[in-house]
């Protein structure tokens, strides 16, 4: 695979919250997947968290440390991918710094997320931090030199701003950064409990360490049809969270399970045990890495230390690059 390590790929998560089995079979499964085939960085990126979370940030670092053991749960191999957290990495803010002044302020006043975020969290005097967020996203991909960037498809448009100021900045300067594509990942959003998006800021998660009895318990909870009230009533898989799950893990028994219950011959408390044993053979290997690595702090410390020295290597070498393209060296 020495040739397609050419490839690179950086990818990261936010640490505003635990993370949830949306993130892992969104993201961390996939990551999972290319760490074998690109030199993966894989982010935990807390200055990123600090736009929303500046008033009380006591709970950041155990936050990061946790998203660290949920990435070795999930699979990701110290070996092949550095860990990175991104505070830890000073090239970050620095091609931050320098990409903010060749972004035009009309490209970030146009990002969607930058109002959905204001309205959503009620902020009615944003930051410049919140406004620059994907300047900083730039950063974090371009500083690594990634040639690919895994995204789902609601994240194309945050990918393209990157790609415009990789532009501009190779226009500007010189050919410096490769304009990073974006890898695709057909992966369907999973809903959470309550039938919306599985998401922090909506409390109806599946964390990747809760406990089989909290997943069974929450299986159990989990929105369903509210017109099918007895077992016979026919039901409508196509709107059911249950229904999502089990064609997440199971597209065939998900395909039999379909007509039943539409046919009333499947209960829903059948149906959330079938899925919530599904739910528990995915997760049993993640539990038990999680284990292996939370009775071992000393070497999570490690994984850590490391990822941030490979980070800090292939940074720097790219910093090199950008201070003489701006002729500042
Ligand atoms: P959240 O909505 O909980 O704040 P993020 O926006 O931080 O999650 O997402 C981090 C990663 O997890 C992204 O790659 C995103 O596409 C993926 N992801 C988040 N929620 C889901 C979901 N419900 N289904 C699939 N993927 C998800």
């Amino acid at each position: 695979m020495a040739e397609s390590k050419d490839k690179v790929i950086f990818s990261a998560m936010q640490v505003t919250g635990k993370l949830h089995l949306g993130n892992y079979e969104g993201a961390l499964r996939n990551w999972v997947r290319l760490q074998d085939e690109y030199e993966l960085y894989a982010g935990i990126v807390d200055l990123h968290s600090l736009t929303t979370t500046f008033r009380d940030t006591s709970e950041l670092r155990a936050n990061i440390r946790d998203a660290a053991l949920d990435y070795l749960a999930a699979g990701l191999d110290p070996e092949k991918t550095a860990i990175v957290v991104q505070s830890w990495v000073p090239a970050h803010s620095e091609l931050h710094v320098l990409l903010s002044m060749i972004t035009p302020l009309g490209w970030l006043e146009r990002v969607p997320t930058y109002k959905e975020k204001r309205e959503q969290l009620h902020i009615a005097n944003p930051s410049y931090g919140l406004l620059g967020y994907p300047v900083l996203m730039a950063a974090d991909i371009l500083v690594y030199r990634a040639t690919d960037v895994p995204v789902g498809r609601d994240q194309v448009a945050h990918l393209e701003l990157t790609r415009e100021i990789a532009r501009r900045f190779n226009h500007l300067y010189g050919e410096t950064f490769p304009e990073p594509q974006a890898l695709l990942n057909e992966f369907a959003v999973l809903p959470g409990l309550d039938n919306r998006k599985m998401s922090k800021s909506y409390g109806n998660c599946i964390y990747l360490s809760d406990s089989e009895e909290e997943v069974r318990k929450k299986v159990r909870s989990m929105f369903t049809d509210p017109e099918k009230i007895r077992k016979n009533d026919p039901g409508h898989p196509a709107q059911c969270p249950v229904q999502a799950y089990h064609a997440a893990y199971d597209a065939e028994g998900a395909a039999e399970a379909a007509p039943a219950c539409e046919a009333g011959t499947l209960g829903c408390v059948a149906h959330k045990q079938q899925v919530a044993d599904l739910m528990v053979q995915r997760l049993t290997p993640l539990w038990e890495r999680r284990a292996a690595w939370a009775a071992k702090p000393a070497e999570v410390d490690e994984v850590l230390a490391e990822g941030a020295r490979r980070a800090r290597a292939k940074t720097e070498e790219t910093m090199e690059m950008v201070w003489r393209a701006m002729k500042l060296r």
